[in-house]
């Protein structure tokens, strides 16, 4: 899988380790009455689960928002997995959607009509990085790309915002995951006030048509915004400094920004609430249980790719007349 990083602070090998789911009027964990087919498919309300074996208690949510301006509140939803979920049920499931994932990657890659653009964002800690090396396991790595977005560059900046991100879309056949995203412009761009108010408030108006130019062109846009607690970010922070091996992944700038957790939720809340439409669904994905989090987002894909229904380019001709030499 290829990886590269866009930004300031990047290079364009990118960090090797990368190689490798409507409240307001919503309950905790379900999805709303109208939903698109992918967010259908998500919830494992189609064609994921067939009747002949009946998988136990593996709860059917991202919460997928697909209605903009519909009122949402974040903290309506549960960032904790469902209880009575065993390990080994998710497990399984999970590597079902992996092997879904693979096959039907597969065949996008091979009919090179359309794509699929997966957008991961999280608070620090929450999990980009882990659900890539999980839910992309089996991927083949010619079809898929990794681009992990820091700040900008002087030469990004004097573009408009959405530059860096358009050059990065996947091209034809492609599965492209972006580890932070074009939502950074109204996230952290918002709550440090990078720009004025008149210029992030413009940006959800211009990532809806950037979003729905994409999907006219064939780009299939899947947005996770994986969901902890401020409790949960502690624990992981914790761990960072506890363990040697993860001293690396702790910075002292998260700890600023975790200072500012609220306004990042009210940020989140509004880039969800204002940017959610049927073409280009969030998803909400209870990120607290790791495990849980990788098979939401895997049943999410899963569901996603098999709705787009890619098929292989036609063979050529009579082949069962063809004879190869000795
Ligand atoms: P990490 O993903 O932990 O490597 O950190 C990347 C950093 O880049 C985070 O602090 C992001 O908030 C920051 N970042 C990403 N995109 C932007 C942007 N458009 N403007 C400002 N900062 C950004
Ligand atoms: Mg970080």
């Amino acid at each position: 899988m290829a990886t590269g990083s866009s930004g300031r602070s990047g290079t364009d090998d990118g960090d090797p380790a990368r190689g490798a789911a409507p409240a307001g009027r919503t309950r905790r964990t379900t999805a709303p009455r109208s939903r698109a087919p992918a967010a259908r498919a998500a919830a494992g309300t189609r064609g994921t689960r067939s009747r002949a074996r009946p998988k136990a208690k593996v709860a059917p949510t991202a919460h997928a928002h697909t209605a903009p301006d519909e009122p949402f509140r974040l903290v309506d939803i549960e960032p904790g997995r469902p209880d009575g979920l065993k390990k080994k049920a998710i497990a399984e499931e999970l590597a079902r959607h992996r092997g879904r994932i693979a096959a039907l990657q597969a065949r996008l890659y091979a009919e090179q009509r359309r794509s699929l653009l997966i957008v991961l964002q999280a608070m620090d800690t929450g999990g980009k990085d882990g659900t890539i090396k999980h839910v992309f396991q089996g991927v083949n790595p010619q079809g898929c790309q990794v681009w992990s977005f820091k700040q900008p560059s002087v030469e990004e900046l004097a573009h408009d915002f959405l530059w860096r991100y358009h050059a990065k879309v996947p091209t034809k056949g492609m599965i492209t995951i972006f580890n932070r995203s074009h939502y950074e412009d109204v996230l952290v761009v918002r709550v440090r006030q990078l720009v004025p108010e008149e210029v992030w408030a413009a940006r959800y108006d211009a990532i809806n048509q950037f979003e729905l130019a994409l999907t006219q062109a064939g780009v299939t846009v899947l947005k996770f915004f994986l969901h902890i607690s401020k409790d949960e970010q502690k624990r992981r922070l914790e761990r960072r400094l506890d363990n040697p091996d993860k001293n690396w992944k702790f910075s002292r700038a998260d700890l600023a920004e975790r200072k500012r957790w609220d306004d990042y939720q009210v940020a989140y809340q509004d880039a969800i609430m204002r940017c959610s439409t049927p073409h280009a669904p969030w998803y909400v994905v209870p990120s607290n249980s790791r495990r849980y989090r990788n098979l939401v987002v895997a049943r999410a894909i899963a569901g996603a790719l098999e709705a787009m229904q890619p098929q292989f380019p036609p063979a050529e001709s009579s082949l069962g007349r063809v004879h190869v030499d000795d």
